[in-house]
């Protein structure tokens, strides 16, 4: 039943105009692709969407690419996509493991990565599947510009502990740091993703870190 629907979510990934097929044609030419200079920020782990769409629609001058490893995900992605009214130009969405992100982009090409609610992976020998583990850390850096950042939001309070120590040893400064996202001056503006909305609701705390790599 699965595979059947993974077939199918095959099937359909490319009557969608929001995914890029062969995104490695791009690599160092995101620019070209957009057809405009604006920034470039990624999420990785996009889920459903919900938190790229809103950006997109506030910040036009912006342009934003999702990661999604899992089709069937990206294909929930791609339908709330085209359920806007107006095609969102600033907008696409690649089926791509973050492992492989250097493969997309040139150094220097990106502007900011959002890491919403990333998988925890809690096993010690799990760790190097973290998104926010060092060896994603230095490639992290390769992509991003000089003073690009990396905005971070977890309810998982052992993940985001872990992350900063990792952010630590490879020489990371913080400009923005809490525990408590929606009890902080750091609330203003943020735009909730669906696994903050459900762990908000149910009273946890979300921890938030802004982070660059120091010069
Ligand atoms: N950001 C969303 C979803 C969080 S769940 C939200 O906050 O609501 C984490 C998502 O990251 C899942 O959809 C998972 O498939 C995706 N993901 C995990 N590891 C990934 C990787 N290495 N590359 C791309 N996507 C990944």
């Amino acid at each position: 039943m699965r595979l059947r629907n993974v077939k199918r979510a095959f099937e359909r990934l490319d009557s969608y105009d929001a995914v890029i097929q062969d995104p490695e044609q791009y690599k160092g030419r995101w620019h070209e692709f957009f057809g405009n200079d604006n920034p470039i920020y990624i999420e990785i782990g996009m889920g459903r969407g919900g938190f790229l769409i809103s950006h997109a629609l506030n910040n036009p001058n912006i342009n934003y690419i999702g990661f999604e490893k899992f089709t069937v995900v990206i294909v929930k992605a791609l339908e709330n996509i085209e359920k806007e009214e107006n095609p969102l130009n600033n907008l696409c969405v690649v089926r791509f493991d973050a492992q492989q992100i250097l493969e997309l982009f040139e150094d220097d090409e990106v502007d900011r990565i959002y890491l919403n609610f990333s998988d925890p992976w809690p096993k010690d020998r799990h760790a190097k599947r973290r998104l926010t583990c060092r060896d994603f850390l230095h490639r992290y850096k390769q992509v991003l510009k000089a003073e690009g950042n990396i905005i971070f939001k977890t309810d998982n309070d052992s993940l985001f502990d872990y992350s900063i120590e990792e952010m630590k040893a490879v020489d990371m400064d913080f400009e923005k740091m809490t525990l408590d996202l929606h009890k902080s001056e750091f609330i203003e503006g943020n735009i909730m993703t669906s696994y903050e909305k459900k762990f908000h609701e149910m009273g946890k705390n979300i921890n938030m870190v802004q982070a660059v790599f120091a010069e």
